[in-house]
Formats: structure tokens, C-alpha cells, sequence
């Protein structure tokens, strides 16, 4: 094989998305998987298979704060998270860019303005297909284009739903999706959030980014190849990459290395690349690798009418933003509410000590809702390694904001006409929206990247992942990590490969 002028570790939202900008430009892009493709399986659209026996899961340990091992949420495979993510694609708002007054602190705000990402937004947006609606959502930030596609319709419920939450004075609006709502349908009547798509009816990384980049010759991606360290030369350039493969170890060089093994393990990586001139890990001049850990503040919330029936298969296709930039005492934004996947008997019995004919009962009849409130960049909220185990030791901030969000919705449901109305609080095990270990900033001695995710101790070094936001929003973060990573590959062809 002729040597890469660029490798990728990770092919997931981030990777996948900068494979994507980069293949037309004719350079040879090396893509580092860890994981293989998710194959149709008999577990796919199996709910006890997936909520119960955890399938899809990695058998992997991490420590929490307090040294407890745990089996974390972390999908590897060639698309990363995002095989099994909810397809939400939406834009951070564009206050999310500037410093925020919380109930739990003021938020740093970004290096750059929303204006400057719009564009990649845009292309993200076309790239991953996604349908929406626009103007039904105030906080909306302006968009230079349409959506190609329009939203996934409500199911007869949801538009009853809708309606319902309309005539309480809230704002629903259509959650903009990466769903190809037919393809997915025909694989199985199943909702898709938390399922894997091996059906491509969902537009993730490896169906949307990896096939993309792939239609070029000169991309090539290796699965099951681990990357365990990186090595850096004198020059403070990065030489090559360490990976485990097939039971032996090599090393691969290219001019430019881009981590994007997602916010926990792209700074695992690189703590374990430590040396005697880096004593504390690559790209760690600051001090900040591993710090600022972030995920949001999240609960379901479960809200019924006994005598109606809810007989939707998918449901998610709606989001309320009303007490997104307000709502708290002092006007302090409390978050983000999503419809989520329809839950079933079997996925409430397995998470609640509910009885499975009590967990039926409640799942035949509820409206399934997710809350989500901003987490704060805390430095002692950190990513470490002990004795080469991740320590994830999340310190969440801003829980003040969550009650209060949860309060506003439960009693909008109850005056909407959801007399039960129950709700219970995601545990720590679930880093779905990990982010902010390697944040950008402008300042090398505050954050780990410039605003381009370049080091700023390696100029070689890109990080394109979810690692970088140096805040984490209220609302999901992939269609930001697509974005971000569109803007890095534009800068690195201006950049690396004019020379
Ligand atoms: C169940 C679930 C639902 C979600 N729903 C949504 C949603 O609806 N909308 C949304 O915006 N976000 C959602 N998310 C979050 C979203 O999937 C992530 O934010 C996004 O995938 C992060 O992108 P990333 O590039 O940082 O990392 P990932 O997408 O996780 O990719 C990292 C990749 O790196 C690989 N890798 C890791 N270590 C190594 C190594 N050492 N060597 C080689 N390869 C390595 C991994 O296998 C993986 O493929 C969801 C997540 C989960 C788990």
C-alpha cells in the first residue's frame, strides 16, 4: 500500500463526514476503524435483544468517579455511534455560539459566531438528507437554504399530540431528521432510535459519510484495526500511528493525522501517547486533554390518558423549544424536549422495576418524551486513565435547569390532557452525547485545538469529533460534529494540501 497523505482514526459522525470532504481532492485517505460493520442480524429490530441484553454493547469496562467499573453506551463499529443513534440532525441555535447566563453558570461561547458554521450546516444538512420543516421553530437560527426533503410526518397520535400541545400555548415543531422513513419502515416496524440501521433506511456515517468517501479510489478503510498510540517526533510533528491489527502491531505514517474516535476515546488516545517530552499526553500543552467533559442532563418522561391508546411504531418526530433560551427564575435557558422512539413494555420493564404487565399497560397508552438541558464545561469533569482504563469521573453541571424543564413540560402535558405523567432521569452510564475534552479555543494555553481542530502543539494533528465542542448545547450534537468537520476539511486542503 503507498502511504497515506492522510489517515483517519475512527469512521464515525466526525471521520466519517471529513472522509467525505476530503475524497474528491485525490489524495490518499486512510481510514483506521476499530470496530467492523454492523451485518443484518436477527438483533437488529429485536427490543429485548437490544434494551435487555445489551447485543449491541462492546464488553468493555470503564471506571466511573468513584472507581466503579461500569459498561458504557460506546458503539464500535464503522459508523460509530451513529449506527444506532436517533438521526436527530439539528443545528445548534445561534445563541449557543455566545456566552450564556445559566441557572448553573455562564457558558464560554465559542470562537467564532454561529454565521461562520451556517454554511457547513448547510452542506451538512444536504449531505446527510435531511428532512425538516422550516419556520415552525422560533429559536431556529437563520438557514441560507431550504431542506431537500420535508419532515417525517406525525403518525395519527403525534398529530393528536401536536395539536394538544399547540392548544396549551407551547410551539411544536417538526424534529429535523436523517430518516428515510419507507426503507426504514420495510426493514422492520420499529422505531430507529437506539436500533442499528443495517437497512439503510438511516442516514448515518457509514451509510452517508463512509459511502461517499468510499466512491473515490484513493479512500480506503481498514476495520478492526485498533490505533493505540500516536508517536511524535522532535519537531513536535506527529510521525506516525500505532495500531493493533490482527493479533500484531504496526506503525503507519502520513503527513496528517486526524483523531476522531469520539470525545472519550480520541483523549484516551491520546494520554496513553504520553512520552518524555510529553509527559502528560500529545497535544496537552494546556493541560486541557480529558478536561470539560460534557454530556446533557437528560430524562424520559412518560405522560398518558388511560383510556387512549398510543399505536404509534416510530413516533419521534417532534420537538418543543419553548423554554430552550427561557424559563428558568431570572429567564435562564432550561433545554431542549423531544419526542423519543416509541418505548415498548419490553424497553420500560428493562429499564424501571416495573412488573412487565404494569410496563405494557403504561407503554400501550403513553407518549414517550425526552428532556435534555444544557451541560457546562467543568474541568474536574474529566476523561482520565488508570493503569491504561478509562476513568470517565462526569461531573454534571447545571442540574438545577433539569427539574425545572421537566416541571414546565409535566405540567404542560397535564393541562394538555395527560393526567399521568411520570418521569425518571438517564443514568451516567449513557455518554450518547459525550463531548468537550479537547475544546477549541483561540488560546493555546485554554484549549487543545484551534478553531480549525488543529493541535496546538502538533501542527500535523487534527481532532474532528465531538471531543472539540467546547460547549455542549441543549440539543444533539451530530449534525454540529458533521459541520465542524466539513469546515476542517476545507481548511485542510487549503491548507496541506496546497504545499
Ligand atoms: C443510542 C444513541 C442515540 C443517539 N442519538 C443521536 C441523535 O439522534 N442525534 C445526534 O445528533 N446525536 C445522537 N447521538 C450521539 C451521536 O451518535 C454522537 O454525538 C456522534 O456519533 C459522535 O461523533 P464522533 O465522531 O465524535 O464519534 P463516533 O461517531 O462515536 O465515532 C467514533 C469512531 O471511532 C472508532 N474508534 C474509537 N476508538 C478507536 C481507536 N482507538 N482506533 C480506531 N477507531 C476507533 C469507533 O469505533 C467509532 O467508529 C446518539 C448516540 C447514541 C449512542
Amino acid at each position: 500500500m503507498t502511504r497515506p497523505d492522510v489517515i483517519i482514526v475512527g469512521s464515525g459522525m466526525g471521520g466519517a463526514t471529513l472522509a467525505a470532504a476530503l475524497a474528491p481532492s485525490g489524495r490518499h485517505i486512510l481510514i483506521l476503524e476499530r470496530g467492523e460493520r454492523l451485518r443484518p442480524s436477527p438483533q437488529d429490530r429485536d427490543a429485548e435483544a437490544i434494551f435487555v441484553r445489551g447485543h449491541f454493547r462492546p464488553e468493555e469496562q470503564w471506571l466511573d468517579g468513584q472507581g466503579r467499573p461500569f459498561n458504557p453506551g460506546n458503539y464500535y463499529c464503522v459508523g460509530g455511534n451513529t449506527k444506532l443513534y436517533g438521526a436527530v440532525l439539528i443545528r445548534f441555535r445561534g445563541e449557543d455560539f455566545r456566552p450564556l447566563a445559566h441557572m448553573g453558570g455562564m457558558t464560554p461561547g465559542w470562537p467564532f459566531a454561529y454565521e461562520e458554521l451556517e454554511p457547513f450546516y448547510q452542506r451538512a444538512e444536504e449531505l446527510y438528507q435531511v428532512r425538516g420543516t422550516a419556520g415552525e421553530d422560533a429559536t431556529e437560527p437563520p438557514h441560507s437554504g431550504s431542506y431537500a426533503y420535508p419532515a417525517v410526518p406525525d403518525e395519527p397520535e403525534i398529530a393528536g399530540f401536536r395539536r394538544r400541545m399547540a392548544g396549551v400555548g407551547l410551539r411544536p415543531a417538526s424534529l429535523p431528521l436523517g430518516i428515510d422513513l419507507e426503507r426504514w419502515l420495510a426493514g422492520g416496524k420499529t422505531p430507529w432510535d437506539a436500533f442499528p440501521n443495517t437497512c439503510g433506511g438511516k442516514m448515518d456515517a457509514e451509510s452517508v459519510g463512509i459511502a461517499a468517501a468510499l466512491q473515490h479510489d484513493d479512500v480506503s478503510l481498514r476495520t478492526g484495526c485498533k490505533a493505540t498510540h500516536l508517536i511524535a517526533g522532535k519537531d513536535g510533528r506527529i510521525d506516525g500511528v500505532e495500531v493493533e491489527e490482527d493479533g500484531g502491531r504496526s506503525v503507519i505514517g502520513a503527513p496528517v493525522i486526524v483523531l476522531a474516535a469520539g470525545a472519550v476515546q480520541t483523549v484516551a488516545l491520546l494520554l496513553a501517547s504520553a512520552d518524555e517530552n510529553h509527559p502528560h499526553g500529545l497535544a496537552n500543552g494546556s493541560d486541557q486533554v480529558g478536561r470539560n467533559f460534557m454530556n446533557h442532563n437528560c430524562s424520559a418522561i412518560l405522560a398518558l390518558h388511560p383510556f387512549r391508546k398510543n399505536e404509534a411504531v416510530y413516533q419521534k418526530t417532534l420537538l418543543i423549544n419553548d423554554f430552550y433560551l427561557t424559563g428558568g427564575p431570572k429567564g435562564e435557558p432550561l433545554g431542549n424536549i423531544q419526542l423519543l422512539g416509541k418505548i415498548s413494555g419490553t424497553i420500560l420493564a428493562a429499564n424501571s422495576p416495573l412488573p412487565r404487565f404494569l410496563a405494557d399497560w403504561i407503554a400501550n397508552r403513553s407518549i414517550d418524551l425526552y428532556a435534555m438541558s444544557e451541560d457546562l464545561p467543568n474541568p474536574e469533569s474529566r476523561v482520565t486513565l488508570r493503569n491504561g482504563q478509562i476513568v470517565l469521573d462526569w461531573r454534571r453541571s447545571n442540574w438545577e435547569a433539569h427539574p425545572a424543564l421537566v416541571a414546565k413540560l409535566k405540567a404542560a402535558l397535564k393541562k394538555a390532557g395527560y393526567p399521568i405523567v411520570v418521569s425518571r432521569p438517564f443514568d451516567k452510564r449513557t455518554p450518547s452525547h459525550q463531548c468537550g475534552t479537547a475544546r477549541m479555543g483561540i488560546d493555546p494555553g485554554a484549549s487543545v485545538v484551534d478553531p480549525f481542530c488543529r493541535s496546538h502543539d502538533h501542527p500535523n494533528l487534527f481532532i474532528v469529533d465531538a471531543s472539540v465542542l467546547p460547549t455542549s448545547a441543549a440539543v444533539n450534537p451530530a449534525l454540529t460534529i458533521a459541520a465542524l468537520a466539513l469546515r476542517a476539511g476545507d481548511h485542510i486542503r487549503k491548507t496541506e494540501f496546497a504545499r
